[in-house]
């Protein structure tokens, strides 16, 4: 095409049919301003059924080509035929004009192929008829077919692209991603002077961004002598759509700067950017401006606006505008929904989605993705259960982002069986779903099934990602299984080309150094390519604590506190294995660290879902309203498993006397949740509790021997990953 415009173009001529076409056109758009569509469709029913034709072919065609015209324009493909009908029983259909404005009828109720018929039996065609149908293709996507007409229109008939034409082809170079035809429309333009234009400029630079090549639409777009909105919104998209949202942010400041209008376009990419960014500040601001400019009717501003403050990690503000939002749609809940499930506001989450329900707002597989994570993460079996049904009953539930979502789910409720047949069943399977199933069994300790899965997935010759790696490599690190993991790694990126990334690492690290080869962990990370990060240095730290290995924590410790960490998990770590080797100087020394930096050590706390109540229980915490009832329990258990040798692991407290140590752990917030859940549940139940911590040694130890006196099955999630306990034997086999 580009070789077609350089080359073939032939100078300009005056064109017979030029101004024919413009008065034509003038006539076209007052036809279409006049709102009384009505009265000339009643005009036309009058001359279809009257068998005397009106005298004069002139004032007919003008009726028809303004009735297509606003059949195109309400896309009215109907009556659209019609006239065609109509014209074609006076021997008009093939008149320029008339044939013109049939084509251009049928692109815009998205009849291509009917739009080209019509063109091609017209005997002489002009540049205007060309330009319908290079428009109608772009528009109905087939971009392929507009930039070919745009270079047998030269060929063929000599016709030189006008701006018109250019503008047209452009959408349709951008949907192909044809970079180098883009260049060419571009150095067409340039020689023919239409770049300055604003709305060829305009276009020419919305192309390139669209392929990508942002750098040259920048350039374009400096040149310009006059922008419009429509200019600054087409780059500020640019820059959003290309993940540069600074760039994009920056740029909608200067448009305002500038006195430029600002659209809903504009502002949609202002908040993309914003969210992107997490800048709240800016956020408030853009938000303030939307009201001022009355943008606040229009529901996909505030739907954006929703998203925006949600990644902003601000659920209140999300919710707030939710809930002053008039016209709610169903994106609107989707968003909102979302947004409280990716800022861990579970209840909130599913709470929203029961309002839905209420509302009669019906949900589609957007929304089921969204509040499923927020069921999971709930870990309630039977909320589950529910949430699944429900899919079912919505014919949801084999969409394949839905079924990972419940595989998912059921994993991280513990119900891996269930998960598993979830799986087998599925009619269709993308690589997050075998994701999620590794995923799954590698967090309940089944390493060796979840090598297997691995294994089974490259033999349906489905390519794992990262994702999948990282899955396969925490699998292999909770089961112990080390020279998998090793062979996994190195496989990542001389079988698949894959980068690992900073969790790849700390996985490894994790790996290596839980099973006691702390040398060849700390090698690995002198021997990284990239700066190891806090992650890296924690599960080093961890490693240590487990192997009690002061030299090598003292290493890492030193590392991860210059990287500065946010929360004091490590400063703790660390005082734990100082206290582990009586190294009391060391303790102190720590503390008066995290004293100093003002970080605080994590509240323990552990939940438990009965009957759809949680009850969320801190360490030492003596406010529940069974308290009372709860530490009696507690009591009889702690003799109970004393009985069957249960000796209370002081090690991981210090400071204090034997008896105190004891007693601290004894109130550990696990252990309140168990026993609360052995008052309030019938013998043979299993009990489910979550921590947000790892579970400690005396704990762990302790819940076995609980599940071996009481007969109970007790399954515990931690931070890291799940622990069955039965029969006084967990699935993690005493490696966490
Ligand atoms: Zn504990
Ligand atoms: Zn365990």
């Amino acid at each position: 095409m580009l070789c077609a415009l350089a080359t073939a173009s032939p100078p300009a001529k005056p064109n017979p049919s030029h101004a024919a076409a413009a008065d034509h056109h003038a006539r076209l758009r007052a036809a279409a301003a006049r709102s009384d569509l009505p009265g000339e469709l009643a005009a036309f029913a009058a001359m279809s059924s009257s068998s005397s034709a009106p005298a004069g072919a002139r004032p007919v065609l003008r009726t028809f080509t303004a009735l297509l015209k606003l059949c195109a324009a309400r896309a009215d493909l109907a009556t659209g035929r019609a006239v065609h009908a109509q014209l074609a029983t006076r021997g008009l259909a093939s008149e320029s004009l008339a044939a013109t404005a049939l084509a251009n009828m049928y692109a815009k109720c998205r009849r291509p192929a009917d739009a080209r018929r019509v063109f091609d039996r017209m005997p002489t065609r002009d540049r205007v008829a060309w330009n319908a149908l290079v428009a109608g293709y772009a528009r109905n996507g087939l971009a392929q077919a507009a930039m070919e007409m745009v270079v047998r229109m030269q060929v063929e008939d000599g016709e030189r692209p006008d701006s018109v034409t250019l503008v047209s082809v452009l959408p349709a170079c951008a949907d192909a991603r044809a970079l180098d035809a883009c260049r060419e429309v571009h150095a067409f333009a340039l020689r023919g002077g239409f770049d300055v234009l604003v709305n060829v400029s305009t276009a020419i630079l919305d192309a390139y961004c669209k392929c990508g090549a942002i750098e040259v639409a920048r350039a374009v777009f400096d040149w310009m002598p006059h922008k419009n909105s429509v200019s600054w919104n087409a780059m500020i998209n640019g820059y959003a759509d290309n993940g540069n949202s600074a760039e994009a942010l920056s740029l909608f400041k200067r448009m305002l700067g500038e006195g430029v209008d600002v659209t809903d376009v504009s502002v949609l990419a202002a908040l993309q950017a914003c969210g992107e960014l997490g800048y709240l500040d800016e956020a408030r601001r853009v938000h303030e401006l939307l009201v001022r400019i009355g943008l606040k009717s229009n529901v996909s501003v505030m739907n954006a606006l929703i998203t925006m403050y949600s990644k902003c990690k601000r659920t209140d503000l999300a919710a707030q505008v939710f809930n002053e939002l008039g016209n709610k749609t169903r994106i609107s809940w989707n968003a909102m929904i979302l947004g409280f499930t990716q800022n861990g506001c579970s209840e909130d989450a599913v709470r929203l989605f029961s309002r839905m329900q209420l509302e009669n707002v019906k949900p589609d597989s957007f929304t089921l993705v969204s509040v499923i994570p927020a069921v999971a993460d709930i870990s309630d079996p039977l909320q589950a259960r529910w949430i699944h049904g429900y899919s079912i009953r919505q014919h949801l539930d084999q969409d394949v982002y839905v079924l990972t979502a419940l595989i998912d789910m059921y994993a991280k409720c513990g119900r891996v069986t269930i998960a598993r047949s979830l799986f087998n069943s599925a009619r269709e399977r993308h690589v997050i779903t075998w994701n999620a199933m590794i995923h799954g069994y590698g967090s309940h300790g089944f390493g060796k099934v979840a090598v297997e899965l691995f294994e089974e997935m490259k033999g349906t010759g489905r390519l794992p990602n990262e994702t999948t790696f990282l899955s396969v490599l925490t699998a292999c690190s909770h089961g112990g299984l080390v020279d998998e993991g090793r062979n996994f790694f190195a496989s990542m990126k001389e079988d698949y080309g894959l980068e690992p990334g900073m969790e790849h690492y700390g996985t490894m690290v994790d790996l290596l150094g839980r099973a006691g080869k702390l040398d060849e962990a700390w090698s690995f990370i002198q021997n990284m390519p990239t700066e190891p990060g806090i992650s890296v240095y924690g599960a080093m730290l961890g490693a240590c604590k487990l192997h009690k290995n002061v030299e090598l924590a003292e290493k890492s410790a030193r590392r991860i506190f210059e990287l500065g960490p946010e929360e004091g998990v490590y400063h703790v770590l660390l005082a734990n294995i100082y206290a582990n080797a009586s190294m009391w100087k060391g303790v102190a020394r720590v503390r008066t660290a995290m004293e100093k930096k003002g970080l605080q050590k994590t509240p323990g706390w552990s939940i438990i879902q009965l009957k759809n109540e949680v009850h969320t229980f801190y360490s030492g915490s003596t406010n529940h309203q069974q308290a009372k009832e709860i530490y009696a329990r507690l009591a009889k258990l702690i003799e109970e498993i004393k009985a069957v040798g249960y000796l209370p692991d002081t090690d991981s407290i210090h400071d204090v006397e034997d008896d105190v140590k004891a007693q601290l752990l004894h109130t550990h917030s696990e252990k309140l949740a168990i026993a609360y859940g052995l008052i309030r549940t019938a013998p043979g139940t299993t009990i489910q509790i979550k921590k947000n911590l790892r579970v400690c040694n005396d704990c762990h130890n302790a819940t076995k021997l609980i599940s071996l006196v009481t007969g109970r099955e007790i399954i515990m999630r931690d931070i890291q990953r799940f622990h069955h306990f039965k029969h006084g034997k967990c699935s993690c086999g005493d490696y966490w």
